[in-house]
């Protein structure tokens, strides 16, 4: 709770110093330029006195300027600085989070009627048989009698686990983002929630369930997906989850590479941040499997992705896939902009073809740090530590917060450079990002995937 002190005490100094400095600023004025002076003061690791020293008497919209030019250099001097998102700053004792890196071991487990006498619900007994089991009509029902979710509950989710009977949602296709041109991602929606900790992760503020859901009803999935398939298609489950995070217990894996042997013009992505392949070691598939990590350099593994495996077991693990025939896909996303960004994402593209040869690569993608403007207090509750929103990170094109465009055409450029470098041939594409963007990187944006 160090952490937690450190940034709550250089918010009550803030908060004083903008009281007595400037009285006559009403309460949205206050809020914003509170906001903006803890924020410098949190990223430059200065005192907030040394924020607005010299400034004199100053009016707000000209401390406002002042400010914006200290918090935001770069898209101040570009004049990319539309609209900064200011909301008021809450940090909350109870919501900041320990990381402690033990393994998931739910208190409670509750169990939806139907599926009491699942296969899944065995395992889960075999694996956790000190858990709490509960039977419930359904896990609507449930939240229904549970609604007051805050985000201590999210931060406890680990605690909690509901195995379900799914009777709808099977699929979706994915909804990408406002203005942006899609992959042609298609959702095989089994699980919700996750057991890693990222700092950017949307899921902390799209969750609504105390608790990791596991359906246990997977042939239900199987009989309708010949109604949902495209030949061609590429559908995954890392949407919701990681897809192989608790495969050792799920056992997902094995049932739907089984599955998808019957159905070879379709593509099927597990996407994961762990090294948990046992199952899909041992399964025999037939060549439409392909299993994907998303790469970071190790620094910003150690300072976002928590209870996820490094960058090298993430690796070596892609290197056991290819032995056992499968092909592999890499996401750089999110992409971190941070002081050495260069050299250090040019190390992990180096390390991954020293890895994996481009032949075994099914595709490549790229997507800059981005989030929903409500994450950013989530973060900043949960991870009050983090250097993750010292970056300039401003509403785009739709409205999620992002980098200004022109670092996101330099990331762009420099990591398709990069790539280019070494292969040619693997299809890339970049992650929600506007048509201006893929023309702008000479991208064509085909659907490669229907
Ligand atoms: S691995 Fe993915 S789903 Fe899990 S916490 Fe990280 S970003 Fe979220």
């Amino acid at each position: 709770m160090r952490v937690y002190k450190k940034q709550f005490d250089l918010l009550k100094k803030t908060e004083a110093l903008i009281d007595s400095t400037f009285p006559g600023f009403g309460v949205n004025k206050k809020q914003e330029a509170v906001r903006l002076v803890y924020e410098i003061a949190k990223k430059d690791s200065v005192s907030p006195e040394s924020v607005i020293e010299n400034t004199g008497a100053l009016d707000f919209e000209n401390l406002k300027h002042l400010l914006f030019k200290k918090r935001y250099p770069y898209s101040y001097m570009h004049k990319d600085l539309s609209n900064p998102y200011l909301p008021k700053i809450v940090l909350d004792k109870n919501a900041a989070i320990e990381i402690k890196r033990t393994a998931f071991y739910p208190k409670k487990i509750f169990i939806e009627s139907p599926a009491w006498r699942s296969s899944l619900a065995d395992r889960f007994r075999k694996h956790f048989p000190k858990a709490v089991y509960s039977e419930i009509k359904s896990l609507k029902d449930y939240l229904k009698r549970n609604r007051n979710f805050s985000v201590r509950d999210y931060n406890d989710r680990r605690d909690t686990a509901f195995i379900t009977y799914e009777n709808h949602d099977f699929f979706k296709t994915c909804p990408c983002t406002k203005k942006a041109v899609g992959c042609g991602y298609n959702i095989f929606n089994l699980s919700f929630g996750c057991i890693f900790e990222c700092t950017y992760c949307y899921l902390q503020e799209y969750t609504n369930s105390a608790g990791i859901i596991f359906p246990s009803n997977l042939d239900r999935f199987f009989n309708m997906f010949g109604s949902y398939k495209r030949p061609g298609m590429r559908i995954g489950t890392g949407e919701f989850s990681d897809s192989l995070m608790l495969d050792n217990i799920t056992e997902y894996s094995g049932a739907i590479v089984d599955f998808f042997k019957k159905h070879k013009n379709v593509l099927f992505e597990f996407k994961t941040k762990s090294k948990n392949i046992r199952n899909i070691l041992k399964a025999r598939h037939r060549g439409n499997i392909v299993i994907s990590w998303s790469l970071n350099p190790q620094e910003i593994i150690d300072e976002n992705e928590f209870l996820t495996v490094s960058l090298v077991e993430r690796l070596r693990s892609a290197v056991k896939c290819v032995k056992a025939g499968y092909k592999t896909a890499f996401h750089f996303d999110p992409v971190i902009y941070f002081n050495n960004w260069r050299e250090e994402y040019k190390k992990v593209i180096a390390l991954l073809f020293e890895s994996v040869k481009p032949k075994d690569i099914a595709w490549i993608s790229i997507g800059t740090l981005r989030f929903n403007p409500k994450v950013k207090q989530v973060i900043e509750s949960r991870f009050p530590g983090n250097k993750l929103l010292d970056g300039e990170l401003l509403p785009g094109f739709d409205n999620k917060l992002r980098y200004p465009r022109a670092i996101r055409c330099d990331i762009y450029r420099y990591m398709l450079g990069i790539l280019s470098g070494h292969s040619k041939k693997i299809p890339t594409y970049l992650c929600m990002e506007d048509i201006s963007m893929w023309k702008e990187m000479d991208l064509r944006p085909v659907a490669m995937f229907r």
